[in-house]
């Protein structure tokens, strides 16, 4: 922290990383981004591949291959290391094998002096990002998952396109577990200042109600649906991650569905989970608790319990 410029290092060049990468330099957001991989030629190799793309890129980002050391000098380290989901495995299957891959990781960036902010998406993210808290020491506020974005983004998209506006404009937002329980806030969606209620009074289209259904089971089964056609999802996770980078280093106190520490909020603690969270220069600002119906409070209690009951195996 404190550096004139913005020093990013990616942890895992495959996929999600490297879609992370291209989708950096492609909006110029950090002046230097470091790669570190297991397999350090690869990373090399994708420093190289991506300078190459520099003259056609909106600012300069000096790419390079690092080693650990480099985290001590990071403004942020983004981990997208692990073994990713097989076809038919849940992201919790992942658990095991990314919790001991991620202590060690920690484990060796911590020993670069580094204390800057955490930045992680590998799954199980939720379970990895408390993994990343416990073992860094590092303030709650400073270690942050990429939780339900990319759920959030999916969500945003898919409502969009049916209801035929611009997919910015809807505020909608996937929160609980980056996994099978999580869910749609139905009741605090909005389509522009509109609530998303009274635009579905408008149209009164009877199929509203089964597509909007529909619509949620397709986010998400989204990684399943994708992992079956293309082996893996990448693209949209790393322009999620560059979001919050952004959101981050350009301290913009920007609302996102992140993986936050909750300390008593929605009723739970000790646990981190995807909830709408004020993002700035200092990390996770703060956890917005928003208003949930009955149906949807019991949704999150189960979600919560879910990752609990995780963390304990993980800790036990
Ligand atoms: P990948 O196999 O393409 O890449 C993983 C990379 O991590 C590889 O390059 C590998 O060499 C590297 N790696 C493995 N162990 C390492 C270690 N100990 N140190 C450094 N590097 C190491 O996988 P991927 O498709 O890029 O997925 C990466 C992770 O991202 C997975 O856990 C996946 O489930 C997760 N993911 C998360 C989201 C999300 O929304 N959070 C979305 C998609 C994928």
């Amino acid at each position: 922290m404190g550096n004139k410029i913005n020093r990013v290092v990616l942890v895992g060049t495959g996929a999600v990383g490297c879609s992370y990468a291209y989708s950096m330099i492609n909006q110029g957001i950090a002046e230097e981004l470091i790669l570190i991989d297991v397999n350090a030629s690869k990373a090399e190799g994708e420093a190289m591949d991506l300078n190459h793309g520099m003259p056609f890129a909106p600012a300069p980002t000096k790419v390079r291959s690092g080693t650990y050391q480099d985290c001590g000098q990071a403004d942020l380290v983004v981990i997208t290391a692990g073994l990713p989901q097989k076809p038919g495995e849940t992201r919790l299957d992942l658990v095991d094998k990314n919790a001991k891959i991620f202590k060690s990781i920690v484990r060796d960036i911590m020993d670069s002096g580094f204390d800057g902010i955490f930045l992680i998406a590998s799954n199980p993210v939720d379970i990895l990002t408390y993994v990343t808290w416990k073992e860094s020491g590092l303030p709650k506020e400073r270690v942050i998952g990429s939780g339900t974005t990319l759920d959030t983004a999916r969500l945003r998209y898919m409502v969009g396109d049916y209801l035929e506006v611009d997919t910015r404009n809807i505020h909608a937002a996937i929160i609980g577990e980056h996994g099978d329980t999580e869910f749609a806030v139905w009741s605090q969606a909005s389509v522009g200042i509109e609530t998303l209620a009274k635009v579905l009074d408008r149209r009164n289209n009877p199929e509203d109600k089964a597509k909007l259904d529909e619509i949620f089971v397709n986010v998400r089964d989204a990684a399943y649906h994708i992992i079956e056609r293309k082996g893996a999802t990448y693209y949209a996770i790393g322009m999620a991650l560059t979001r919050i980078t952004k959101a981050i280093l350009s301290n913009e106190n920007s609302i996102l569905t992140v993986s936050s520490l909750l300390e008593g909020q929605y009723g739970h603690e000790d646990l981190y989970i995807g909830v709408p969270a004020v993002v700035n220069r200092g990390g996770i600002r703060e956890v917005i608790e928003i208003d949930l119906n009955e149906e949807e409070k019991a949704k999150f209690d189960h979600s919560a319990k879910v990752l609990k009951e995780l963390i304990t195996k993980v800790y036990s």
